[in-house]
């Protein structure tokens, strides 16, 4: 008998936050692309834990963009806030190891506590001396109505990402003890990481204003005794402006492309432009042209822009 590899394993993982644009499509077809021509398996997880922002009824839109595009995935995983076990059971480990405390203090109060800003994509930084009393024992029962930090180590996190190369990043310099717990349950970073482990996710293929978080994920796995996953993170679409895409650049949102009847090939075509693909004169490109063409060396390292001008060839050619 044969040894046979464990199959590799990706996600498509959207929040339900709004209707997919053209810069969310790009990534997706680019994680779609990776999946299918290294043969892992593709799954669908809808994570629907971002609570004031998730907008139910972009929960089945989504899963239709998607199709709509060309892009299919192996299983969907029920949504992520049906469950929560594995999420509650990682909180609770990483407070016994010590490695979590309580914090009531509002994003002000830290806010304000904050001695300078600490880089590009720090955000706000916990600083040490707002740690309460006991920071560090272990807490058998936490109480997780409550909010919770994880204690960051001073210790260099390096994220060699498949695209971006390695990075090296001091989380207690740069965002200091981060939130892993919210009052109504598990923060992102807890979360994703908790479900990337446990659903068996080698590969995660995600926009590069995410490679902050992989750090942080990876300290998080690693304190849970868990993997970390291959990091493969792709610079993003931008407005003319240089800002994530927003209303203000435009309507780039697919359901709306598709309720004026453009061709989701000519969409296709877009996103393989924007990803290094040599169009010649094609104006359409199906989902499985744009996998067999795609090559991740090809890439562009920058951002791309999205200008007036694509919009309007896709909607007048
Ligand atoms: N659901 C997150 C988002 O749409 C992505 C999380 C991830 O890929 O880790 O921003």
């Amino acid at each position: 008998m044969t040894d046979q590899a464990p199959r590799l394993r990706s996600r498509l993982a959207p929040s339900p936050t709004g209707a997919l644009h053209l810069g969310n499509a790009r990534t997706f077809a680019i994680n779609w692309a990776l999946a299918r021509q290294r043969s892992w398996e593709l799954v669908l997880r809808i994570e629907d834990l971002d609570h004031p922002r998730v907008k139910p009824d972009t929960i089945d839109l989504t899963r239709e963009d998607l199709a709509w595009l060309g892009l299919d995935w192996d299983l969907e995983l029920p949504l992520q806030s049906t469950d929560l076990v594995a999420a509650h059971e990682a909180m609770r480990r990483v407070a016994q190891l010590g490695r979590a405390f309580p914090c009531n203090l509002t994003r002000r109060e830290v806010e304000a506590a904050q001695s300078a800003p600490h880089g590009r994509d720090a955000g706000v930084r916990y600083e040490p001396e707002l740690r309460p009393e006991g920071a560090g024992r272990p807490i058998q029962a936490p109480d997780l109505d409550g909010t919770w930090r994880f204690l960051v180590r001073p210790e260099i996190e390096v994220v060699d990402d498949c695209v971006q190369g390695p990075h090296a990043f001091n989380l207690a310099e740069s965002v200091g003890d981060f939130p892993i717990w919210t009052s109504s349950g598990p923060a992102y970073q807890l979360a994703v990481a908790v479900d990337d482990a446990r659903h068996g996710i080698s590969d995660v293929v995600r926009g590069d204003d995410l490679l902050p978080s992989a750090a942080r994920q990876q300290a998080l796995l690693r304190t849970l005794g868990r993997p970390t996953p291959r990091w493969w993170h792709v610079p993003l679409v931008r407005g003319e402006d240089g800002r994530r895409l927003a209303k203000r650049h435009g309507d780039s949102r697919l359901a709306t492309f598709r309720s004026r009847g453009v061709e989701p090939g000519r969409i296709m075509a877009l996103i393989a432009r924007w990803s290094g693909i040599d169009l010649a004169d094609r104006c359409h490109l199906s989902a499985r042209q744009f996998a067999e063409e795609f090559r991740i060396e090809r890439l562009p390292d920058a951002d791309i822009t999205m200008t007036q001008e694509d919009l309007s060839w896709l909607l007048h050619g």
